[in-house]
Parts: C-alpha cells; sequence; structure tokens
C-alpha cells in the first residue's frame, strides 16, 4: 500500500517543470535562439569568482577526511562562528554560533521550522503570491494552509489583509521579501505594523505567534532598497536562509536556520527545529558547502545582470502595452494577463515560443510570472514574439 497523497505529488510534475522540460524539446526542434524560456528560477549569473576558488581550495585540501565527512547536525561551530560575526557586523543582531542550525538550503529550514511549530490543529499563513512549495510542506507536516489573498494595488503587505486571517491557532506567518514572485520588498512600516498585531494576538492567544522570514533572495534589492532584518523589528522571528539565489549556488543545497536569543522559548524552538530535522531525516548540510560560506558568507552577488535584465523588460512589455509589476528584489516580474485566464494566455504564448508560468500555483489567479535570471540577449530577442502575441490575438 503507498500513500495516495505521496504518489500523486510525486507523479505530478509543477507548472513550471512542465513548461521548462516543453521548452527543452521546442529548442531541439526550432532551435534554442528561438525559443524564449522565462520559466525557471535558477540564477544565471555564475557563483562570484572568490566562491568558484573557495570551492577549488576546498577540493584540494588534503585532509579529506575531514572536508568529506559529517558536520556536527548543527553544523561546523567554525562556520556557524563566521555566520554569526556576518550576521552581527551587517544587521547588529546578537548572534551567537548556537542559534544557528546548517540545512540543505531553505526549504528543508522552512520545513524544520514549521514542523517544530505544528502542535496539533496548527495553522500557517501564507501571503499570495507565494512560493508554490509552501502549501505542500504544511500540509507535509499535517499544518492547516492559511491564504491571505494578493492585494493586487500594489502586491505589498497590508496589515487589514493579513488580520481577519490570525487566529487563536495560528502558529507563524511565512514572510517571503523580497518576493517570489513579485519582487516586492516589504518595507520597514508595513513589517512593524505586522510586529504590532502578532504582538497582541500573541497576547490574546496566550502563545507566540512567529514570522518565519523565508529570506533567499535578501541580497537581490534594486533602486537603493533593501530587506529590512525582521528579527530587529519583531522579536519572534525565525530566519530560514539559502545562499542558492544570492551566490548562485541551488545546486550546493546549503543555508541556515536562525533562532535569535530573544525569541520566545528560543532554546527550546531551537532544539525542536534541530529535532524536527532529525525527524526529517537531516544528518548535515553538505560540509564542503559550509567550509565555503565560511569563507564567502561575507561575498556580495553582483546583481548588475539582474537589474538590467528586469529594467529591460519592464520597459519593452510595458511599451507594447503589457502591465507588469515592477520589482524593486529578487529575480521574477508579474505580468498581468492581458487576454483570458493566464492559463490561456500561456497557453497561447507557447505557440510564439514564449514560455512564460501563470500565477495559479502561487495563489495569484490573472498573473503570470517572467523570470529574469535569464539571458539579457534573449529578453531583447523576445520582445518582438510578445507584441506579435498581443498584436495578434487582443
Ligand atoms: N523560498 C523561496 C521563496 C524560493 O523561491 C525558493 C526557491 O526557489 C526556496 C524557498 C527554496 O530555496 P532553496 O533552494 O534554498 O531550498
Amino acid at each position: 500500500m503507498l500513500v495516495h497523497e505521496m504518489v500523486q505529488l510525486g507523479a505530478k510534475r509543477s507548472g513550471i517543470r512542465e513548461l521548462f522540460e516543453y521548452g527543452l524539446k521546442r529548442k531541439a526542434e526550432v532551435g534554442a535562439e528561438n525559443v524564449f524560456d522565462f520559466s525557471i528560477g535558477n540564477p544565471s549569473v555564475p557563483a562570484p569568482d572568490a566562491v568558484q576558488a573557495e570551492f577549488r581550495s576546498q577540493a584540494a585540501r588534503e585532509d579529506t577526511v575531514k572536508v568529506h565527512g559529517y558536520t556536527s547536525a548543527t553544523g561546523a561551530m567554525s562556520v556557524r562562528e563566521a555566520v554569526a560575526k556576518n550576521l552581527n557586523a551587517r544587521f547588529d543582531a546578537k548572534a551567537r554560533p548556537e542559534n544557528l542550525f546548517f540545512t540543505c538550503g531553505a526549504a528543508p529550514a522552512l520545513m524544520s521550522t514549521m514542523k517544530a511549530m505544528c502542535v496539533p490543529g496548527a495553522e500557517f499563513i501564507i501571503l499570495a503570491p507565494y512560493f508554490p512549495e509552501y502549501p505542500t510542506f504544511i500540509r507535509a507536516i499535517g499544518g492547516k494552509v492559511v491564504i491571505v489573498p494578493a492585494n493586487t494595488t500594489d502586491f505589498d503587505l497590508h496589515i487589514e489583509d493579513v488580520e481577519p486571517y490570525v487566529t487563536e491557532h495560528t502558529q507563524a506567518i511565512i514572510i517571503n521579501s523580497p518576493n517570489n514572485p513579485s519582487g516586492v520588498v516589504y518595507q520597514k512600516a508595513a513589517l512593524e505594523a505586522l510586529a504590532e498585531l502578532l504582538r497582541k494576538k500573541s497576547a490574546e492567544t496566550g502563545h507566540p505567534i512567529y514570522i518565519i522570514a523565508d529570506e533567499p533572495y535578501r541580497e537581490l534589492v534594486y533602486d537603493g532598497y533593501e530587506a529590512p532584518f525582521i528579527p530587529n523589528i519583531y522579536e519572534n522571528t525565525v530566519v530560514c536562509y539559502s545562499w542558492s539565489k544570492s551566490l548562485s549556488l541551488p545546486g550546493e543545497r546549503i543555508g541556515y536556520v536562525y533562532v535569535p536569543d530573544q525569541a520566545a522559548d528560543s532554546t527550546d524552538l531551537f532544539n525542536a527545529v534541530a529535532g524536527s530535522a532529525r525527524a526529517l531525516g537531516h544528518i548535515c548540510a553538505p560540509t564542503t558547502a559550509q567550509y565555503v560560506v565560511e569563507r564567502c558568507c561575507c561575498v556580495m552577488p553582483d546583481i548588475k545582470a539582474y537589474d538590467e535584465n528586469r529594467k529591460t523588460l519592464y520597459k519593452g512589455l510595458t511599451e507594447l502595452g503589457y502591465t507588469c509589476v515592477y520589482p524593486h528584489g529578487a529575480f521574477y516580474m508579474l505580468l498581468k494577463a492581458p487576454f483570458g485566464t493566464a492559463l490561456e494566455f500561456s497557453e497561447k504564448a507557447k505557440e510564439y515560443n514564449l514560455l512564460i508560468p501563470p500565477c495559479e500555483p502561487f495563489g495569484c489567479p490573472g498573473y503570470l510570472r517572467l523570470s529574469t535570471c535569464v539571458s539579457h540577449d534573449m529578453i531583447l530577442k523576445s520582445l518582438p514574439a510578445f507584441k506579435a502575441l498581443l498584436e495578434e490575438n487582443r
């Protein structure tokens, strides 16, 4: 006997994956240069030179037993020390190495954190548009998914939208900023209002309601924007971080959970995160990648290419008559379907070799997500196809 739900989950590819696979097939048929694939969020900028050099020097180390061996489940002490120091220098975080639990990226960081909080009846709030894996993760650990619909006026965080969804069962709200897929970067005032609301609701319900800050895009910000460090705004914040996007290392699977001392029940919470990770099969984060981030956690990404892509695509599409949400962070841009449903528009776009996933799985019907982590040349070459798509179908 098998678990039907898991069979279904495994058998069904995500819409984004489907489109990506379709793109590969189409490239073989019509030539790669004629297919405009905006589907996938795989960084297109190589890892910074210093990071690549550090991987090479780790590979050349003579103490291979150490570099290929297990570390402690929490991560090597020297690595946690370096990252705590970096957080303190950048955000005055007052982090200690003991607050950091290294994981295989942000996804398992989120799973371990939510499992740690998932008492019977637990509800987790997510804000649309959201990373499509959130509902899958929440259901897998036995939690209830509570969705705050997208505020399509500006896709920002509005406290009055969130308030009705906070109940006595709310354990946490996931805040993903810079946001995938909208590129919106929540600002301090909105986060402070959220903190106030959560303090009030925590007092009413008699238990802490946490913010889980999902931050793989923290450093990918433009136009002078900054993503506020949420533990400095709300004490009961747990940060799930990853270097997948910032240092272009998604395949290396390296990230962490940061449980600040100031968070309610912080020692128990940290232990529960570690316990949940263990129960989910975590042994340790990849050792080589840990030692790389020990040396490279201060390296900042070169965001010039993403920045240019974002501007070129926004300008090109809006001049053609499309409506887009101007992103200040991450490497995505929302596009409003100019005719039909987002799914219908996405299907029609395929006829023009434009691969653009609809945002239904992101909880945002009527919109599509364009990945801007693509080549600049592809963006320029795609614009005539966008033009024809609109002119011939509207
Ligand atoms: N959270 C968000 C918002 C993401 O966009 C992604 C990946 O695309 C993840 C988490 C997972 O990141 P990781 O590769 O570090 O597991």
